[in-house]
């Protein structure tokens, strides 16, 4: 059945790609983005296709469009972008996810929200089963995120029991693939264009903390089939391959053949030491399970940022000259 589908945040990483697959499949597909952290680039080649339009909103604002389904992907996701305005991140975690909410309440649609890995903490059980309640220092620099997240999954049961909101809630854990932005911040992002440089890569802390990478197109299908399940209460979407970073930034500068050398600095503020997610109520509830073949990931991301080589831009300001994007306000 064709659907007319919101997607907030459809211009970034995670969005762009959810987007494209929508989209081909044929659903009406509306993006709302305030470029913050997306880019124009991730979605130019669907500009033009007739059922695909991008509005030009920032989600704390109202706002209204007639839709079936929304998928609420709208904020900040590298720990760099989220920190530098942590007002920004938790208003668009409250205000933005309460928007998408009423939305849902007018409508009567289905609301999907992206919430996070980042809503365990510095995870007291390994690996994070859903059941866990997370460990998470509520002023601690990371908590505009992880804080943030966490009331907007208290804000979807909420508006469920109380609005009768249709809602699914993804866990995310680590994802990784093309479109991530050059100047994202996060690890292999920065690996694989620091290895594409020849330049150090900065390593922080040991390089002993974990994390369990899943390529994009994978985590997309995970997305696509919680909305359709009947399930709605939270689910991992992850790979639960779990390495340490070292391992990452050796694997990266063998697959790009580099000459960098590995560069040790100090390691971010609570940066959590190890993450693993269970997967399987997701396999259960979804029949989902990601394939487990990192190198072949990094191959097509490494493909990705090669092809912007030698001079990758990150503008924030193309998209102003883009003619189709047209404000709501
Ligand atoms: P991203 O930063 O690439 O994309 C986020 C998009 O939201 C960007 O296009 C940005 O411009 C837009 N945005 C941010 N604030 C906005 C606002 N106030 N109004 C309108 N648009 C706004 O990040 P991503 O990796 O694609 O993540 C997408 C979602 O998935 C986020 O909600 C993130 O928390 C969640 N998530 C991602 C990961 C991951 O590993 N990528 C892990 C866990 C959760
Ligand atoms: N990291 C690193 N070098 C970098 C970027 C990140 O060593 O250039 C580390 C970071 O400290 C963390 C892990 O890689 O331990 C994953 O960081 P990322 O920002 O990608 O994601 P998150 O911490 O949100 O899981």
């Amino acid at each position: 059945m064709k659907r007319k589908i919101l997607i907030t945040g459809g211009a970034g990483f995670i969005g762009s790609h959810l987007a494209e697959k929508l989209v081909d499949e044929g659903h009406s597909v509306i993006v709302l983005d305030s470029f913050i952290t997306g880019s124009i680039n991730n979605v130019r080649h669907l500009i033009g296709r007739d059922n695909f339009q991008i509005y030009r909103h920032d989600v704390t604002e109202p706002y209204s469009v007639e839709v079936d389904y929304i998928y609420n992907l709208a904020c900040p996701a590298s720990p760099i972008h989220y920190q530098r305005n942590p007002m920004k991140t938790l208003l668009t975690c409250i205000h933005g996810t309460i928007n998408a909410l009423d939305l849902a309440v007018k409508n009567k649609a289905r609301l999907l929200h992206t919430s996070t890995s980042e809503i365990y903490g510095e995870p007291a059980e390994h690996s994070q089963r859903e059941q866990s309640w997370g460990n998470v220092n509520s002023v601690g620099p990371r908590s505009c995120y992880a804080e943030g997240k966490r009331i907007a999954e208290t804000l979807l049961v909420n508006y469920s029991k109380e609005y009768d909101v249709d809602i699914r809630i993804a866990r995310i854990f680590n994802t990784y693939g093309p479109r991530m932005q050059v100047d994202d911040g996060r690890v292999v992002s920065n690996f694989i264009t620091q290895a594409l440089g020849n330049k150090p890569i900065t390593i922080y802390g040991t390089g002993l903390q974990t994390r369990s990478f899943c390529f994009v197109s994978y985590l997309i299908e995970g997305l696509v089939g919680l909305m359709e399940s009947d399930y709605s209460l939270p689910v991992n979407l992850g790979c639960p391959d779990e390495r340490t970073i070292k391992e990452i930034a050796e694997l990266i500068i063998q697959l790009v053949n580099s000459r960098s050398s590995i560069m040790y600095g100090p390691v971010p503020k609570e940066d959590p030491v190890r993450r693993k997610p269970d997967t399987s109520l997701a396999k259960k509830v979804l029949d989902w399970r990601p394939k487990i073949n990192i190198e072949d990931g990094l191959h097509e991301t490494i493909k990705y940022f090669q092809e912007l080589w030698p001079a990758p831009v990150f503008c924030t300001s193309c998209y102003e000259s883009i003619s189709h994007i047209f404000s709501l306000s």
